[in-house]
């Protein structure tokens, strides 16, 4: 069935295909089915995520399989009051960026998809919900750049913020109050993959104050193992230069909704301020989106398998797919995978700094979710922007090692970190193997 018509060509053209929907989205645009509504409108059954994850329907005049890149500033109008026309100007609206926006949508299980030139990009957009005066209560865990964005507002907008140990909902809910304008979630935290209770806090800040706006950050699950709108949420939003890209090849933010209104306000930000994500980058992370399946599947087997080797060498590991973590039972009422993104200890700062510089295979990086494995000291590099005071404050420890696993052979990544320990003298040789030599606080040898 090749019916519909593209933004550009006649509009009066039958769209077979379309008359069973709905074609006009949020914005007025009339669109055709593409990428596809595919579920849950077609009224069957629900595709699986994998199979939406790589369906779209593109047709253009041409049916060209990929969808076209519309690298194009401005679109010419056909009468001169400028009505009538779908798109006009890329800020407001690209035809790309709309079906990356579609194709979003319905992957996170939402009524709207935005997106924005970066997670950070995605970050500011939500906080201009925020008015001075207003209080944001969030985690003491958090990513680094969000933590700086939060403590420019604080210093700048008039916004209170709030860091409260969010892995305990009782503590939040000694904070909230009616003037708690948002809560702002991650779960796992990164590096010390704290998980956070997003059902029963996102009821305690409603219950606090129905107006309040809970946001989730869910870079470090992406949409294949988590939905937190579906979990309570209000806003979720992510770092599409992580796992929904792929292969760190292009900077993205997506931010998405089931409330319209709240939708047309963030809209409102993203034509105004002019961050909305270009033709192009929405057509590498349309690319990216399609292997996200795989990639997540593959990388969270081989850190699966990377946690464990570590923890029974008696390292203190941290992995929610390791039933050792303290909040297991949470993170899988929440999540459908563990994702793979790990950290340890090695019990001294030094040693770490060798295991890291020892490694060839994983390559000294901040961000994660590509393909290939990263390695990297957070204090020293992506929470580096958190000062010393702060970060021994939140217990983040200096010597934490981050794991960032990718779809390499999972030998030759234990191999290479075997090597590593052993260069970096983190570990005891006996003739039954290796152990780690210091083995601190909590962390007892399990095996
Ligand atoms: C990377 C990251 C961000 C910021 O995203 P950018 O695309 O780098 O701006 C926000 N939150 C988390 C958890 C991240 O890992």
């Amino acid at each position: 069935m090749s019916g519909g018509s593209f933004p550009g060509s006649s509009k009066d053209k039958v769209n077979g295909a379309g008359k069973a929907l709905n074609t006009h989205d949020l914005d007025g645009h009339d669109l055709p089915p593409s990428p596809a509504p595919s579920t849950p409108r077609n009224g069957g059954r629900k595709y699986a995520l994998a199979t939406e994850l790589v369906y779209t329907e593109s047709s253009d005049q041409y049916n060209a399989a990929s969808v076209p890149i519309y690298q194009s500033a401005t679109f010419k109008q056909t009468s001169a009051t400028g009505g009538g026309m779908e798109y006009d100007y890329t800020r407001s609206g690209n035809p790309t960026r709309t079906h990356l926006e579609r194709h979003l949508a319905k992957i996170m299980n939402a009524e709207r998809a935005l997106v924005v030139s970066s997670g950070m990009g995605a970050l500011d957009v939500i906080t201009r919900l925020l008015r001075p005066g207003d209080e944001v209560v969030t985690g003491d865990d958090l990513y680094g750049g969000t933590n700086r964005l939060l403590k420019y507002l604080s210093t700048h907008g008039g916004i209170v913020v709030h860091h409260v140990d969010t892995t305990d909902p009782e503590t939040l809910r000694g904070v909230v109050n009616n003037k708690t304008a948002m809560v702002l979630l991650e779960t796992p935290t990164n590096p010390l993959i704290k998980i956070v209770d997003i059902p029963s806090i996102a009821s305690i800040a409603h219950a606090a104050n129905p107006a309040a706006v809970v946001a989730v950050d869910n870079t470090m699950l992406s949409p294949l193992l988590q939905n937190p709108l579906d979990l309570g949420a209000d806003i979720v939003y992510e770092s599409g230069t992580k796992y929904l890209s792929g292969h760190h090849d292009l900077m993205a933010g997506v931010i998405a909704i089931n409330d319209s209104a709240l939708g047309e306000k963030l809209y409102f930000t993203i034509n105004a301020s002019g961050c909305g994500l270009s033709p192009f980058d929405s057509w590498l992370l349309l690319r990216g989106i399609k292997t996200l399946g795989v990639r997540m599947e593959k990388q969270q087997t081989n850190a699966m398998r990377i946690a464990t080797f570590l923890e029974s060498h008696g390292f203190k590991v941290r992995y929610p797919g390791l039933k050792s973590h303290p909040q297991y039972d949470l993170h899988w009422s929440m999540a459908r995978g563990a994702g793979a993104v790990l950290s340890f200890e090695t019990g001294d700062v030094n040693v770490s700094e060798r295991i890291v510089e020892s490694a060839r295979l994983w390559a000294i990086s901040v961000s994660f979710g590509c393909v290939n494995s990263l390695i990297s000291m957070p204090c020293r590099m992506s929470h580096a922007s958190i000062d010393a005071k702060t970060r021994a404050e939140r217990a983040l420890p200096e010597d934490i090692i981050r794991l960032c696993v990718g779809i390499e052979d999972p030998e030759d990544l234990i191999d290479d970190l075997s090597r590593a320990l052993v260069q970096a003298g983190a570990v005891n040789i006996t003739p039954e193997g290796f152990q780690a030599l210091k083995i601190n606080d909590s962390a007892e040898a399990s095996s």
